[in-house]
C-alpha cells in the first residue's frame, strides 16, 4: 500500500456564520495527482490553505506524512509541503532568480547563505519551468504568465514531498499549460503527492489521477476522471448542462458546455 502523504479528516472552516469548507475527507498518496475543481467561491482555495496549514480548521484535522499539522513550526512545514498561491504576492525589487532562490531558504541559512547545491537546484528548476532566460529580470516587470512560472520554479526549488498548487495554469498560454501539467505528472512520477486546483475541467481530466469536485464547501466526489466527470455530476456542481465525450487523442473525458435551449 502506497503511504498517504496528506490526509484531511472531517475538515471544516467557518468564518462567522459562513461555512467555507464543510466536513471534507481526503487522502492523497505519494505519486498521485489530485485535481480540485468547482465553481468560483466553492472553497477550493480555502481547502488548499487548510491542507497547507496556512489556515487553522474550525474542526477536523490535517495529517502530513502521518503526523498532525497543528503545532508544527514554519520551517518544518516549509520542508514538508510547498504552496503555490492563487494570487501572486508582489516581490518588489527582487530578480526572478532571487524569487526562485527563496524556495531554498527552509533548507539553509536564508537566501544570502545558499550553497553550491542550492544554486544548482535553483538553476535546474528554472530550466524546468522554462524561465531560465528570465533569471535577471525584475519580478514586477514580468507578465502574469512569466511570474506564475517563476513562482512555480520557487515552489519546485523547495523540494518537498507534498505540493499544493492553486490554479498554476490560470495565466498561462496553451504550451505552458501543457508544460506545467507535464511537470506536475513528472513530479508525481518521482513520488510527490500533488493537489492542484484547476479552472479547466479538461486539463484536470487529462492530467489528474483523481478529480475532486467542490460545491459550497463540500467535496461532492473525488474519483478518477471518467467516474468524477459525468454529465449529471458536472451539471449539478456547476449548474450548467454539459456534454461529456471522449478526448480524440487520449482515453479521458472531454467536457464542453451544452448549447442552451435557444441555441
Ligand atoms: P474558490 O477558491 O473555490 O473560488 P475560496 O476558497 O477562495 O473559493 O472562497 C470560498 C468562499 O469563501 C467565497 O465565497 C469567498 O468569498 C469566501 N471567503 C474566502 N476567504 C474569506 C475570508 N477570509 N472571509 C470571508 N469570506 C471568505
Ligand atoms: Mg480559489
Amino acid at each position: 500500500m502506497i503511504p498517504a502523504a496528506l490526509e484531511a479528516v472531517d475538515l471544516s472552516h467557518r468564518i462567522g456564520v459562513r461555512t467555507l469548507v464543510d466536513g471534507v475527507d481526503l487522502t492523497v498518496r505519494c505519486g498521485e495527482v489530485v485535481g480540485l475543481v468547482g465553481p468560483n467561491g466553492a472553497g477550493k482555495s480555502t481547502l488548499l490553505g487548510l491542507l497547507a496549514g496556512d489556515l487553522s480548521p474550525s474542526a477536523g484535522e490535517v495529517r502530513l506524512g502521518g503526523a498532525p499539522l497543528r503545532g508544527r513550526s514554519a520551517r518544518s512545514l516549509a520542508r514538508a509541503r510547498a504552496v503555490l498561491p492563487q494570487r501572486t504576492v508582489l516581490r518588489f525589487g527582487f530578480t526572478a532568480r532571487e524569487v526562485v532562490a527563496m524556495g531554498r531558504s527552509p533548507h539553509g541559512r536564508g537566501v544570502a547563505g545558499l550553497g553550491a547545491r542550492d544554486h544548482d537546484v535553483v538553476d535546474a528548476q528554472m530550466r524546468r519551468a522554462d524561465v531560465a532566460e528570465l533569471a535577471g529580470r525584475r519580478f514586477p516587470t514580468l507578465s502574469g504568465g512569466e511570474a506564475a512560472r517563476v513562482n512555480l520554479a520557487r515552489v519546485l526549488a523547495q523540494e518537498t514531498p507534498v505540493l499544493l498548487l492553486d490554479e498554476p495554469t490560470a495565466a498561462l498560454d496553451l504550451r505552458h499549460q501543457e508544460l506545467v501539467m507535464d511537470l506536475v505528472r513528472e513530479l508525481a512520477g518521482e513520488g510527490a503527492a500533488v493537489v492542484v486546483v484547476l479552472h479547466d475541467l479538461n486539463l484536470a481530466a487529462a492530467h489528474c489521477d483523481r478529480i475532486g469536485l467542490m460545491r459550497e464547501g463540500r467535496l461532492v466526489a473525488c474519483a478518477p476522471p471518467w467516474e468524477a466527470l459525468t454529465r449529471a455530476r458536472v451539471g449539478e456542481v456547476f449548474d450548467q448542462d454539459v456534454v461529456v465525450t471522449r478526448h480524440p487523442a487520449r482515453d479521458r473525458p472531454l467536457v464542453v458546455a451544452a448549447p442552451g435551449v435557444s441555441g
